[in-house]
């Protein structure tokens, strides 16, 4: 027990040592030892949440939610077939505008995730049907076609013609290379034949496919003369573009009444031997010749699927916006509806804003934090995905930022509709549609578990390929607490510490186990999970860190400590019992995180300002009650 303590102590020292004073980082450190600086620059500080890259953009379209009379119907309540009318035209709206444009995905990423992001401020049915056309039809045409394909783009581009992206089946869903849709390829007429094999087979939730496509990319198996060459995309029609009668051999069937996205038209479709040209093969990396011979640039159908899935990349990014764009708008109207609204105080005449109630503060400063730190590092990852080399861990990271930002969402709109009370369960309030439309981002796209996974290979991959090098362990201990703490150099050495020790038990658990490859690895999944945690909340942190650096706008400071500090405490048993943290110290953290909020409580009017959010897409009344007498 004391050699424990004494090698811990020792251990603590050694960093003290080699520590180097950072003198930018004291300076910033300074500010959390202050009242925070009410004086917020909200333009500058917009600036930072826009990004420089997609403010030109994002002030676009909050002009056109502002005035576009589409805008202003109420969506609130409305049946099914009404609600998906509407949003079909809002989103026609939205493209006859020019807003987007189907290559953005290529040419203009900015100006497409930053639109996104303010059409999910409004709704996350807009946000869905314009990434069904734009990143999820759009994405394969564009990154998996070639020039034979370019043909679709200009009618797609007005939505004149609308497509879907079908490949979860009835029986696969996150296991996409088990997929049974077959496409034969029939040498004597040169064209491929698309089917159904069995009733699993059939494609399921597939967006915009029971009323609106008129082309679906379909993943199928590519079969020449028996042999299976893995999974490829097709372009395959679904109803004919003129009259709009539903093709030949196929049946469209609609998913029906969901929890939330009722403005999609989702839809199962069975292939009877469909015909398609042969030229309808996304033909990028692999190819057909019209005598049945296959051809790819890749030397084993796991790699021509690895290419395949990659326009999945920037479809992640672009779903992610939804949890930026919900959670911003529930979180101010929440946090208004807490200046506002007063219960209890000090005596019976006087009651206060639930705002100055310390449990109001603590829930909805920690979650506004975390989503403008979020944010920030979207911002970074949309910069990497904008750069012509890809760097390795953009995959990993883009699922990361996907699974943590959606689950982290869905309980902040939890944690919004209860701030606001009984109130905050009427839909004319908004946040209870933003909640039941928000809670698939954690499946859709991959579903967050499975995402984490492939983040936790990444690391152990790039561990596999490093020599051994250890972060020098951190002991934080002593009587002075906040010091302690409000030193970056400290939080980045306890985020670095605890993913290599959460990625050195995930590999141990690995090598360890008796079983085979996949067993091993299916027994180590809740590690890999936790691993997953680890690396985005330092990520996150180093970015805003940097950020920070680069340009100290009011009041990120306080947000960056609060958040961190957060994230400890939401891991405090792991830190404390892996000698990271004193018990001592531990118990401070509440008191930091309590003192945190309450300043940046103080300027929270000022951060939802710098949001910008039209009006119309809040309720009516800010003290959400006034629209009832
Ligand atoms: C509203 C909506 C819209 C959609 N739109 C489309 C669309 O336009 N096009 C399209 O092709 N698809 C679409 N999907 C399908 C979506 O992508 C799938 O639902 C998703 O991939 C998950 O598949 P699944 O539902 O079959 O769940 P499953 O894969 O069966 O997963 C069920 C559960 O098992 C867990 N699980 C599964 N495998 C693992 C694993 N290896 N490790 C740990 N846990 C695991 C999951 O975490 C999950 O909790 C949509 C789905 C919905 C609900």
């Amino acid at each position: 027990m004391y050699k424990n303590r004494i090698e811990i102590i020792k251990k603590h020292l050694e960093v003290n040592n080699s520590q180097t004073t950072n003198n930018k980082d004291e300076v910033l450190e300074k500010e959390l030892f202050n009242s925070i600086d009410t004086n917020i620059n909200v333009g500058e500080l917009k600036l930072l949440i826009d990004s420089v890259e997609e403010s030109k953009y994002k002030d676009e379209t909050r002009e056109f939610i502002r005035n576009h009379p589409k805008f202003k119907e109420n969506f609130i309540g409305l049946d099914m077939a009404t609600y998906r009318q509407l949003v079909l035209e809002q989103c026609a709206a939205i493209a006859n505008r020019g807003l987007i444009h189907f290559t953005d995905i290529k040419n203009n990423l900015h100006r497409y995730i930053g639109a996104l992001e303010m059409f999910a401020l409004y709704n996350n049915n807009i946000l869905t049907k314009l990434s069904v056309q734009y990143t999820l039809f759009g994405g394969p045409i564009i990154f998996l076609g070639t020039s034979r394909h370019e043909k679709y783009i200009e009618d797609a581009n007005t939505l004149k013609t609308m497509g879907c992206f079908a490949m979860t089946e009835i029986g696969h869903g996150s296991n996409v290379r088990g997929i049974e849709t077959t496409a034969h390829y029939d040498k004597q007429t040169k064209e491929f034949i698309i089917h159904s094999p069995t009733p699993t087979s059939e494609k399921f939730w597939i967006g915009c496919a029971y009323l609106h496509a008129t082309y679906a990319v379909v993943f199928a198996n590519l079969i020449i003369d028996g042999t299976n060459y893995g999974i490829h995309a097709f372009i395959v029609p679904l109803r004919c573009p003129k009259s709009g009668a539903i093709m030949k051999g196929i049946t469209i069937k609609d998913c029906g009444h969901k929890l939330g996205l009722n403005g999609i038209d989702n839809g199962q479709i069975r292939f009877d031997q469909v015909r398609i040209p042969r030229e309808n093969l996304l033909n990028k990396y692999s190819d057909v010749s019209e005598d049945g011979v296959y051809k790819s640039q890749f030397n084993t159908p796991i790699k021509n699927f690895a290419a395949t899935m990659s326009p999945f990349i920037v479809g992640r990014m672009a779903i992610t916006k939804g949890c930026s764009g919900a959670a911003k708008t529930s979180l101010s109207i929440a946090i208004e509806f807490s200046h506002i609204r007063k219960q209890f105080g000090p005596s019976s005449n006087k009651e206060l804003p639930l705002i100055t109630l310390s449990s109001q503060q603590r829930r909805l400063m920690a979650p506004l934090a975390r989503t403008i730190l979020f944010d920030l590092y979207i911002q970074r990852l949309t910069n990497e995905l904008c750069q012509e080399k890809l760097p390795a861990s953009i995959h990993a990271h883009c699922s990361g930022i996907k699974a943590v930002y959606s689950w982290f969402c869905v309980a902040a709109l939890q944690t919004c509709r209860e701030a606001c009370g009984g109130q905050g369960y009427r839909s004319a309030n908004r946040i209870a549609e933003f909640k039941n439309d928000c809670d698939i981002i954690c499946t859709y796209e991959g579903d967050n578990t499975v995402l984490m996974q492939q983040l936790a290979k990444y690391l152990l991959g790039v561990k596999q390929k490093q020599t051994n090098t250890t972060t020098n362990r951190i002991y934080l201990d002593g009587e002075d607490a906040k010091s302690l703490f409000f030193n970056f150099s400290n939080i980045n050495q306890l985020f670095e510490t605890r993913e290599e020790m959460r990625l050195a038990e995930l590999k141990q658990i690995i090598d360890n186990s008796k079983e085979s490859a996949y067993f091993a690895f299916n027994n180590a999944i809740p590690w890999a999970v936790k691993l997953g945690f680890a690396h985005m909340t330092k990520i996150v942190f180093q970015n805003s860190i940097n950020t920070l650096k680069l340009k100290n706008v009011k009041p990120l400071t306080h947000l960056i400590m609060l958040d961190a500090l957060v994230s400890i405490e939401e891991d405090l048993g792991w830190f404390v019992s892996n000698h990271l943290i004193s018990p001592n110290v531990a118990q401070s953290i509440p008191f930091l995180i309590q003192d945190l909020c309450f300043e940046v409580t103080k300027v929270s009017k000022q951060i939802i300002a710098s949001f910008d959010i039209p009006e119309n897409c809040k309720p009516s009344s800010k003290d959400l009650i006034s629209d009832l007498f």
